[in-house]
C-alpha cells in the first residue's frame, strides 16, 4: 500500500512545531497522548545558527513544561540563569536617570530560585529536534504541507503526498499569520507599533554577573541578557557574551542595520554605557518589525490556537514565547487530564475551560506590555516625570516590588 493511502489515528495533531507547538507534543507523547506534529519547514537547518539569532528569557514558571515534556535535559548548553534585573531611563549618549529599580531574586527568599533562564532559540531547537525522534508516541512529519477538515465528531488532516490522519483536536501553533486560526474566520485585533527589534550577541571585558538591564530610551527599549558562553566563544577566548534586543523606529533600525560593525558598536555603546568594558559583535545581526496581536477567540470546532497563533506582544519585558508556554501548560494539563478520564480531546466544553483559563492573562500581559512601551517609548516630559516618580514609588515600596519579581518569574 502506498504512503499516500495509509491512514494514520492520533489523539491530537499540533500544525506547527516551533518552540510552544513542538513543547506541547513532547509534553502531551510523554503522557502517552498519540500525538502527530506537522511543520510546514524542514526542521534541522533551523539549527543552523544563522536561522534565528533569538535567546528567549524562560520564566520559572515555563520552566516546568520544558521539565516535563523532557526538553531541559535535552538542551545542548548549560542556560544562563537570571539573578538580578535593573531596569533604568534615559537618553542616548548620556548616563541613566538616578532613579532606576533593582530586582534581586534573593529579595523573594533565601530558598528562591532566579527570575529564569536564557535560552538561546537555536539550543531549544536542537533539544526539541533530538527529543521529538524518541518519544514512540509522537510522529513528527516535517516539511510537510496539510489541509485540515474540522467536524462536530472528528478531524482529518490531509497531508500532501502523504496520509491522512483522524484525530479528535488539532492544536494552531503556527505562529503569528496561522492559517488554521483564518480558515476558521476568527478575527484578530492587530496593533503596529512603527518599531523594529535589532538583535544580536556582543562580548564584553567585564562579567556580567547574571544581571540583566532593561534600559529605556526614548525610541524604545534596549534590553542587555546575559549569556552563558557557548563553546566556541568560550574557545575564541569571550567568555563574557550577552544577548541585545535593542528596539528603535523602523527608519532609524534600517539605517543602524546597515551601518558596518565598527559604527553599529559605537551606537550600542551610546546606549549601553562603558560598565561592562569594551563590546565586540559576535556573529550576524537581525531585525524584528514589532507588532502586538491579538485572536478574539482562541477555539472553534476541535480547534484551540496556542502561542503566537493566538496572540503576539511587543518584546519588551520578554514574555512573548513565556505566553505561549503558559497556554501549552493549561491546555496540556486539560488534555492529559481529559485523556485519564476517557473524555474526548476535543469536546467543546474543555475547549471553552481552555480559552476562560488563558485569554484573560494573555490580554492583561499584552495591556501591561503596551502600556510600558508607551510610557516609557517617549521624550514627553510630563510623562517622563510621572514615570520617574513611578519608578521611585516601586523602589519603596516593597510589596509591589515583589509582585513585578513574581510576574517576571511567571508565577
Ligand atoms: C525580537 C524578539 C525578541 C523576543 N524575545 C523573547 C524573549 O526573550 N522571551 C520570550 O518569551 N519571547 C520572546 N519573543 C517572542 C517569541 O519569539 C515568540 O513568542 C515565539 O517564537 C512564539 O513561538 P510559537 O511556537 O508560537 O511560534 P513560531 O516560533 O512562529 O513557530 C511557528 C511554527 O509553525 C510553523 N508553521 C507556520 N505555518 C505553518 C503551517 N501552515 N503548517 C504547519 N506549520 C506551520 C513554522 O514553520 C514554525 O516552525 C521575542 C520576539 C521577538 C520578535
Amino acid at each position: 500500500m502506498s504512503e499516500q493511502k495509509t491512514a494514520v489515528t492520533a489523539d491530537v495533531c499540533v500544525m506547527g512545531a516551533g518552540p510552544v507547538g513542538g513543547s506541547l507534543a513532547c509534553r502531551l507523547a510523554t503522557a502517552g497522548i498519540r500525538t502527530v506534529v506537522v511543520d510546514r519547514a524542514a526542521l534541522p537547518p533551523m539549527e543552523n545558527p544563522a536561522f534565528d539569532g533569538r535567546a528567549y528569557a524562560i520564566s520559572a514558571g515555563s520552566r516546568r513544561l520544558l521539565d516535563e515534556s523532557g526538553l531541559w535535559a535535552a538542551l545542548p548548553a548549560v542556560p544562563q540563569p537570571i539573578q538580578e534585573i535593573r531596569v533604568t531611563d534615559g537618553k542616548v549618549g548620556r548616563p541613566a536617570s538616578r532613579l532606576h529599580l533593582h530586582f534581586d531574586h534573593q529579595e523573594l527568599g533565601p530558598d528562591t530560585g532566579p527570575f529564569g533562564w536564557m535560552v538561546e532559540a537555536r539550543g531549544l531547537r536542537v533539544a526539541l529536534n533530538a527529543h521529538m525522534r524518541t518519544l514512540p508516541a509522537l510522529r513528527v512529519m516535517a516539511p510537510a504541507e496539510a489541509a485540515v477538515e474540522r467536524r462536530a465528531d472528528g478531524v482529518s488532516v490531509h497531508i500532501a503526498g502523504g496520509p491522512d490522519i483522524a484525530c479528535r483536536l488539532v492544536i494552531a501553533a503556527e505562529g503569528r499569520n496561522s492559517p488554521l486560526r483564518e480558515q476558521a474566520g476568527i478575527p484578530v485585533t492587530r496593533l503596529p507599533y512603527g518599531q523594529t527589534a535589532m538583535v544580536c550577541a556582543i562580548s564584553h571585558d567585564h562579567p556580567h554577573h547574571g544581571i540583566a538591564l532593561e534600559h529605556f530610551l526614548p525610541a524604545g527599549p534596549f534590553a542587555l541578557l546575559p549569556m552563558a558562553p557557548s563553546a566556541d566563544a568560550l574557545a575564541g577566548g569571550a567568555p563574557n557574551v550577552s544577548a541585545i534586543v535593542w528596539t528603535e523606529r523602523h527608519a532609524v533600525a534600517v539605517r543602524m542595520m546597515a551601518l558596518d560593525d565598527a559604527r553599529f558598536e559605537r551606537e550600542i555603546a551610546r546606549r549601553l554605557g562603558d560598565y561592562l568594558g569594551a563590546i565586540r559583535v559576535v556573529g550576524r545581526r537581525w531585525s524584528y518589525p514589532l507588532s502586538a496581536m491579538l485572536a478574539h477567540r482562541y477555539v472553534d470546532t476541535r480547534l484551540a490556537l496556542a502561542g503566537d497563533a493566538a496572540h503576539g506582544i511587543h518584546p519588551i519585558a520578554g514574555q512573548g514565547l513565556n505566553l505561549g508556554f503558559r497556554d501549552a501548560i493549561v491546555l496540556g494539563d486539560l488534555l492529559i487530564e481529559a485523556a485519564a478520564s476517557g473524555q474526548d480531546l476535543g469536546e467543546a466544553a474543555l475547549l471553552t475551560r481552555y480559552q476562560r483559563a488563558r485569554r484573560p492573562d494573555n490580554m492583561i500581559m499584552l495591556a501591561m506590555t503596551d502600556g510600558l512601551d508607551r510610557l516609557f517609548s517617549t521624550n514627553n516630559p510630563l510623562v517622563r516625570l510621572a514615570r520617574d516618580l513611578g519608578i521611585a514609588a516601586v523602589h519603596r515600596a516593597p510589596p509591589l516590588k515583589r509582585l513585578f519579581m513574581r510576574q517576571a518569574m511567571g508565577q
